[in-house]
Order: structure tokens, then sequence, then C-alpha cells
């Protein structure tokens, strides 16, 4: 459907709304209340909340302006109406997204499922929460925030239980993702909190579904055995010659023969590549990948003798994040500094696969079409351009094009200098940190007050942002700091143009460009918008023809047609790059998902089941048994017995019987079986009641459940780095889908046995004086601090 068909039905719908203003606009507020409690009722007789959207609307519309003083404009409910249908509605910045979420809000929670709204950042969850609370307590419903801006306060279950409880919950798309995966590393029903998915708005959804979108939230637990290869492999990397022992494409990086030749050599082997070497191919990959595709200050940043991170999208330094699976620490042996334990996922999930678990999804964001095809096949939505309330205003010149870095950041500079004179307030947006710090030295250099919003300075961002429209502003910030806070102009700055938008660089996408420019002329303000580009560009760098480097000489503006199509080739390739990077993170999600959704409901259902009995766990130990059986042509002798009863039984062998009366594989196969049940007895009989039993054989099985399953996903993160070096070649996903089946098939084996051994062999001692129902407290807290 065009987007003008969807305009018109959403127009329809419209009218209805409007229709009902009148008579709404005449109920007491007493009455205004009541009608959340009448649609909930109705939906309970069946109404579908579609057949209700009108009137709900028209009841929060009406109250948002008794109690917020703000009365959604047309545009606004034509967008909410755009949101319930689980679209994503693109309206510009300043059209007041955050009154429009709150109508489909309303309508999700009259059915009484879980609604979330997830927006970028806790900032901007606890100012919208925070002024949204008292419409939605008029409406009598509770919205809760699931983020503290206190980085301290450590959430609890019953905590978070209590927010998802409510009927709207404001949150951040990071905060939820860590919550759903805390959720389910749950041992007992009082530690979950979440309710089943059900509707989610997704704030700035372009930024969390496809810039986001390939970094996998990972909570970490117990180190790994450390490695001492990190070094090693830098020292080898690091006297490698890109393009001939190497070669580097995107995030991907590969040795050439002859870097496989000489990583043989270094390494005394006689095959890099012959299975058997995995651990040293991985750490030559990592190696490789923190000197080709990751720069010093402009993905990370070295301070106080640690690797922090910096946001791609914000600029800013992602505090306590790290790289998966190694590469921190191949970092780390890169800047020759200490290197630190390397821990282990003990659950991840990408933001695609989060999201995707919403039955009902919406999302909004003010640049959105650009990308309208990705969006609508990787996750079902569709984008519905909203028109604004306001004819569009701001001016946006035509880009500028320079041989240089020099020539282009003059241009820009000058421009800003010119319109500062005037009073106009501008606001410098950049490709990187080195560049807005360039700028900003000039800036000081010249006596130009400015502010900058860069991975320094996180904390004042959205305050700053605010004021970037007053009069005289001066602001530089990387691509695009303080999304989500509206730029409102200052007092007489109007009638001096409005807010100019200076973008220096071409960025990695086009969408990031319209939203950049989107920063100017909201609601119908006057703007102007400009890009100065130049071969120095890193896009033009990495992307383009070979060609336009030999033009970078000299000063003079560029004005061919060619070399500016050229330009625009190599971010249409930068595009392909990273759609292409979301694509196959988006299979490894799939692949992950579907083995997550297996592991987590065994979980739930574990954790759900009142009582266990011991013939569940004798069933398990008896495939246990035969499979060890199975594993002889003739029968094990008796040191292998002993091993395994060892192993999987009992430390007791008082009763060892001799072998010569286990002549056949069933009278082996009893006595195991006989032996387990009598130790079984053994390990249950001490503790009393049905109760304590249960607690303790399902702290056991999940405790080897969550054990097998971080393996796992452990195991499939370094599947998916070692695999990095044939990602350009088609048959990988097929490879990695096959290897992550056989693996799962394995940890399914690896679960049965652990659940038997943990159970058998577990050491329950009571501690002198404590009664065993304590001691499994004692023994899950412990668990706990383990992960
Ligand atoms: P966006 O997220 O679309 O950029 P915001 O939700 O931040 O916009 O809203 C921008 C500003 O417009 C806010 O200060 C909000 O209070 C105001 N606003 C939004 N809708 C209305 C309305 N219908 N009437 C009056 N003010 C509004």
């Amino acid at each position: 459907m065009s987007n003008r068909t969807e305009l018109v039905k959403l127009k329809r719908t419209l009218g209805r709304i409007n229709a009902l203003a009148p008579e709404t606009a005449a109920l007491s507020d007493a009455a205004l209340q009541a009608k959340t409690g009448e649609f909930r009722a109705r939906l309970q007789k069946g109404e579908t909340p579609r057949a209700l959207l009108p009137e709900a609307y028209a009841v929060i519309r009406e109250a948002s302006r008794r109690i917020l003083g703000m009365y959604p404009y047309d545009v606004q409910v034509m967008g909410a109406i755009a949101l319930f249908a689980g679209n994503i509605a693109e309206m510009k910045t300043g059209e007041g997204k955050t009154l429009v979420a709150s109508m489909p809000l309303y309508l999700s929670a009259l059915t009484g499922n879980s609604t979330i709204l997830v927006t970028m950042n806790n900032y901007l969850a606890i100012r919208d929460g925070e002024l949204f609370q008292k419409l939605f307590a008029f409406l009598g419903m509770r919205l809760a925030i699931g983020v503290t801006d206190n980085p301290k306060e450590q959430l609890t279950a019953a905590k978070k239980r209590n927010i998802y409880a409510a009927d709207v919950v404001y949150t951040t798309h990071a905060a939820l993702g860590f919550d759903y995966l805390m959720e389910n590393l749950a041992a007992s029903r009082e530690e979950k909190f979440l309710r089943p998915f059900y509707y989610c708005i997704i704030d700035e959804a372009d930024a969390v579904l496809l810039d986001s979108a390939t970094t996998p939230l990972v909570i970490s637990g117990a180190p790994k055995v450390q490695s001492n290869l990190y070094e090693i492999a830098d020292y080898l990397v690091s006297a490698l010659e890109k393009d001939v022992d190497f070669e580097a494409e995107d995030k991907n990086v590969w040795l050439t023969p002859a870097g496989v030749r000489k990583a043989e050599q270094f390494f005394y082997l006689d095959h890099l590549y012959d299975g058997t070497h995995s651990d040293v191919v991985r750490h030559i990959c990592l190696a490789l990948r923190a000197h080709a595709s990751f720069t010093r200050d402009k993905d990370y940043i070295v301070q106080d003798g640690s690797i922090s991170l910096i946001d791609a999208l914000s600029g800013r330094i992602l505090a306590n994040t790290k790289l998966r699976a190694g590469q921190h620490q191949a970092l780390e042996a890169k800047e020759h500094l200490k290197i630190t334990m390397e821990n282990r996922s003990m659950a991840t999930v990408t933001y695609q696969s989060l999201l995707r678990m919403f039955p009902h999804l919406a999302g909004m964001t003010g640049s959105g079409i650009e990308d309208a095809a990705e969006l609508e096949s990787t996750y079902g939505l569709k984008v519905v351009r909203i028109p604004t309330r306001k004819k569009i205003r701001r001016v946006d010149l035509p880009d500028r094009y320079f041989p240089n870095i020099r020539a282009q950041i003059l241009a820009a500079f000058q421009d800003t200098v010119q319109l500062h004179e005037k009073g106009q307030p501008v606001l410098i947006v950049t490709s990187s940190i080195a560049m807005s710090q360039v700028f900003s030295d000039m800036l000081l250099e010249r006596g130009i007050p400015h502010s900058v919003l860069n991975a320094y300075n996180t904390a004042r961002e959205a305050q700053i942002i605010q004021e970037a429209g007053h009069r005289g502003a001066v602001t530089v910030a990387t691509s695009i700091a303080g999304r989500g806070t509206d730029i409102r102009l200052g007092e007489g700055v109007a009638a001096l143009g409005g807010l100019a938008v200076l973008g220096i660089g071409r960025m990695d996408s086009k969408r990031m460009e319209v939203q950049a420019r989107g920063r100017s002329g909201r609601q119908g303000d006057p703007g102007m918008s400009q890009f100065y580009i130049s071969l120095d560009d890193d896009i033009v760098l990495q992307y383009g023809k070979e060609t336009l480097k030999a033009l970078r000489g000299g000063s003079a503006e560029l004005h061919s047609r060619k070399i500016k199509r050229q330009i625009q080739e190599a971010q249409a390739y930068r595009e392909d790059q990273s759609r292409a990077a979301r694509a196959a993170t988006f299979q490894y999600g799939e692949n992950i998902l579907a083995q997550r959704r297996v592991v987590y409901e065994s979980r739930d259902a574990i954790i759900r089941t009142e009582e266990f009995s011991e013939e569940d766990i004798l069933a398990l130990q008896k495939k246990v048994i035969d499979r060890f059986l199975d594993s002889f042509q003739d029968l094990p002798d008796q040191s292998q017995l002993t091993r395994f009863i060892l192993d999987h039984i009992t430390y007791d062998l008082g009763e060892f019987p001799d072998t010569y009366l286990l002549i056949t594989r069933q009278k082996m196969r009893d006595y195991l079986l006989t032996l387990s049940r009598s130790c079984l007895h053994k390990k249950l009989d001490p503790i009393p009641g049905k109760k304590g039993q249960t607690a303790y054989l399902r702290t056991m099985i999940i405790r080897s459940i969550d054990r097998c399953w971080i393996e796992e996903v452990d195991y499939m993160q370094l599947l998916l780095a070692i695999n990095g070096r044939q990602y350009a070649q088609r048959n990988t996903r097929y490879e990695y889908r096959r290897e992550a089946y056989a693996s799962f098939q394995t940890m399914r084996r690896h679960i049965e046995e652990a659940i038997c051994r943990n159970v058998l062999l577990g050491d329950l001692q009571p501690l002198p004086g404590i009664s065993p129902m304590r001691q499994i407290l004692i023994w899950r807290c412990y668990l706990g601090r383990q992960k």
C-alpha cells in the first residue's frame, strides 16, 4: 500500500476520533476517568481493541489536554493510529512523538497485557515517564519507569516485578534486554519478574533496529581459564603487512596464503587450518581484527590503562561494556595494556531477536523511510510517513565538496564564524570524535564559546542540546548525540533564520544525515542545513574509488558531477555493507534464538514444576547409563566402569562388586541402575519433606542446564569469531547452522549427564546447626555468585 493510501485510511479513523471530541470534552473529570473501567469491561466481553480505538483515543486526548495542557494535534493522532497498527511512524523531530506514543500505550494497556515503551537512554525514559505518569494516573493506570538514574542502585527482582506489573512501562532497550536475560537466569519463581511480551513501541526505532542491531547484549560470568596467546598473537600480527600477509574488508580480516605461511612458521605448525589449532587461529583472528578493524580514539579510547569502547552511534563511552569472545583482550594486547580476565558469555541476545519476540511491535523515528525495505523484511514493520503539522521551512543547502580535510574544515569553520557573528545558533555535527575536537580547538582559538557533545562529556548532554537553539549558541556534536531532545529556538532566533546545522563529512548512511538535518526546523521553525564533504572523509577513504585519491591536493572547491556521484556510491556501498552485517547477525540471532527458546522453555517448566520424583531423575540416569554402555563394542573393563561410577554415581566404592559377576550388558545395566537408585536415596533421605527434596532437585537441575547452556552460548560466540574469516563466503551460513545444530545436540546430552551427576554427586553436607532447607538457600546464593 502506498503511503498516500495509508494516510487516507489514517484520516478516516482520525475523522471518527474528531467527531467524538465535543461529547468527550463535555464529560466531567470523573466521567472521563470512569471510561477506563468501561473500556476494560468491554474488551473483556470480547470487543476488539481496534474497534475501541476511536473512543479510547478521544478519551486520552481529552485527558491529555486537562492534565498536561497538550491536546494532540491531528497529525499526532494519525501517528498514534499508525503505531497501534504495528507500523513505524516516521515523524520529524519536534512533532511530539512522546505524546503520540501515549495513545497506543493506553489502548494496549486496556487489554491488560504488558505494554512497554523503550527509549534510547535512561534520561529520556525517566524524563518522559515522569511527565506521563500524571496522565496515566488520571486515567486509573500505573506507569512505571524501568530504569534509575542512580548507577549504583540495583533493582531487586521484587522491585522489577512491581515495575513490569504496571499497566505501562517506560524503559530503555538496553534495560529491557538485560532484564530479559536476567529473568532467564532466575533459579526460582520468586526471582522472575517479566510478564509475557505483548506490545512494545520503540522510540528512535531506526537507531535501535538498524544501527544497534549488531551489538548483542551479553551477561558475562565466571572467568575462563586465561589464555596467554594474546600477546604472542599480537606480536605476530604486528609484524604482518596489510595486503601482503592479510586483507581487510569492513570488519572482516583474514590471512593471505603468505600470512598463513608466516603464522605457521611463527607457531611451528605444519598446517594452521587443519582443525586442531582452532585456539591459535582464533587468537590470530582476534589480533588481526584488533589491528585492522579497530581504530584508537574512534572505536575505543585508552584511559587509565584500560580500554573503553565508544558507541559508534552516539560517540559516547560505553561504560562497563567489553567486546566479546576475547576481542577486548586482543585490543589490550595491541595497546600493550595488562590483559584483563576473559569472562564467559552467560547469556546473550541481540536487539533484533529480543524485539522480534513481541507479538505487537511498533516504532517511531524522524528518519526511517530510507531503510523502509529492510525494516519491513527483517521486522515486518512498515514505515508510514506522517506529514508534519506545519510545513517544513528549513532550507537544505546543496552539499559542498572539498579536496581534503583542511579545505573542508576551513570552509565549515568560516561559515560557522559568519553565522555566529549574526547571532544565529549553529550545531556542528561531525562523524568522529577527533573531528569534533579539531573543530572545538579552532573555535577556542577564535575565542568563540561553545559546547562539545562527545564521548568525554556525557552527563549534561540533553541539557546542552536543549540550549543549542539559543541566540549565539555554538554546539559541536558527534553524529547523533543528544538525539531525542528537541531543540527549541530561543528569543529572536527565528528572525535570524533559526538553527543552522552544519554536517562535516559524509556519514555512514543517508539516514543519519537526514536525522542530523532534522535537528533544525522543528514545528515549522525556520532553519538551514548544509554538509561539507571531502575526499578525506572516512567513507571515501574506505570505500571510494582509487581515482578519487589522486584528486586530494589543493584547496579549491570541487564541482565535478562525477566526483559527487562517486562519493555517493561510496556511501551506498557502506550502507550495503552494514545491511549485510546486519543480515549475518540476524542469522546468528535466529540460530541462537531457536536454541534459547528450547532452553528457556525447559527452564521455565522446571521452575514451575511443583514436585520432582526420584523416578524423573532415574529415567535420565537410565539414558546416561545406556549411552555409556553403548559406547563400547564389548563391555567396559573394570577401570572404565570404576571411572564411570566415580564420575556419575558415587565416590563411595565400598560395595563395588567384582566384574566377573557382571558378565552381560543387562547385568551391568541393572547393577548401575540399582546403585544409582540407592545413592539417590542416600542423597534425598536426609532432606526432610517433599518440598525440601524438590528444592534440592530443582537447584541441581537448573544449575546443570545453566552450566551447559553457558558453555553453548560461549561456543556459539567463538564459532562466530572464528567464522569471521570465511564470512564473505556464501556457505558460511549453512556451515554455521550445521555446527550450531550439532553443538546443540551435544549440549542436550551434556545437560542430561550433568543433571544426574549434580544430583547424585552434589554436595549437600549440612553445616552444623543449619537446617537443610536453609542449606539449600545458601547453596543457591553460592551458585548465584558463581554466575
Ligand atoms: P519529538 O520526540 O517528536 O522530537 P517531543 O516528544 O520531544 O518531540 O516533543 C517536542 C515538544 O513538543 C515537547 O516539548 C512537547 O511538550 C511539545 N508538544 C508535543 N505535542 C504537543 C501538543 N499537542 N501541544 C503542545 N505541545 C506539544
